[in-house]
């Protein structure tokens, strides 16, 4: 397989149903690559078994179909590919963290609201407590960061923030979603990673992840999501719509036009008039 820049993906969650904002940020990453000849390439990213739903998957391929999107080759399962993920994690410079979340308020000094940027805490345990640490409970495993990362993307230009030591293996033994996606988007060849702008902030953690790997950077275009009336994100459990409720060629239609691309039925018919440059930027409210 040859890949090219242009060649793009789709990689939900399948904890639930895909509701329009989902399906629109499907149609897009189709789009780009599809209108630029890039291969298109589908993954179920399922590692976070608490939240997998039974038949999720099956429906949300059922649901592309519907609008008219198509991919190549098999859909690629990251359950079924932990041991690829396993070997990054050897490759890299990571150590052990005992933190739990309260450690880590504590010593930032942050009570309340977002995880505040991890502290260094575990940074440089010696050895003996790292043994002593270990027998009272699982670390953790968090790559070495402490460093600031730039990235160009299509619709926000030149993006760049710290990075601090992202968690890639949880105490739990869980692999994090960032080594996955980033092991992923490289071994499948994707050249433009297109998804929601709610993951702008993953992105610096993912090119730190990929450079410290010595694999391809893609080029990355986020997009702007589709929010309730009151301009909240689209949920499921919020009334968010999904194919249960609208037919795909409707579906379609709003899509189309939500995004300045005029009438249409299936992606297809938007092929021929997609022009990445001319997305809006803001977010879309549903209905
Ligand atoms: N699986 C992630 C989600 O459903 C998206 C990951 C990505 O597009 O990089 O939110």
């Amino acid at each position: 397989v040859t890949t090219s820049p242009s060649d793009g993906r789709f990689a939900p969650s399948p904890t639930g149903e895909l509701h329009i904002g989902n399906l629109r940020t499907a149609l897009l990453a189709w789009l780009f690559a599809r209108s630029a000849g890039g291969r298109f390439v589908v993954r179920m990213e399922d590692l976070d078994t608490a939240r997998v739903r039974e038949g999720a998957a099956a429906q949300q391929l059922d649901d592309l179909r519907a609008i008219g999107l198509d991919w190549d080759g098999d859909v690629v399962i990251q359950s079924l590919r932990e041991h690829a993920y396993r070997e990054a994690l050897e490759r890299l410079d990571t150590f052990p963290c005992f933190c739990t979340r309260a450690d880590i308020r504590a010593a930032a000094s942050a009570p309340h609201g977002p995880l505040p940027p991890y502290p260094g805490l575990c940074r440089e345990l010696s050895p003996a407590r790292v043994a002593e640490l270990s027998e009272e409970r699982n670390a953790a495993l968090r790559l070495r960061g402490g460093l600031e990362i730039a990235f160009e993307d299509r619709l926000h230009g030149r993006v760049s923030g710290p990075v601090d030591d992202v968690v890639l293996r949880r105490a739990d033994g869980a692999l994090a979603y960032n080594l996955a996606v980033v092991v992923d988007d490289a071994w499948q060849g994707v050249g433009e990673v297109v998804r929601g702008d709610d993951l702008l902030d993953a992105t610096h953690a993912q090119v730190h992840i990929a450079r410290s790997l010595g694999l391809p950077v893609p080029r990355y275009a986020h997009v702007p999501l589709v929010v309730g009336p009151d301009g909240e994100r689209l949920a499921k459990r919020h009334g968010a719509v999904t194919l249960r409720d609208i037919d795909p060629g409707d579906a379609v239609a709003w899509m189309a036009v939500s995004l300045g691309l005029g009438a249409a039925r299936t992606a297809a018919d938007l092929l021929e008039r997609f022009d990445p440059d001319a997305l809006p930027r803001e977010p879309t409210p549903f209905p």
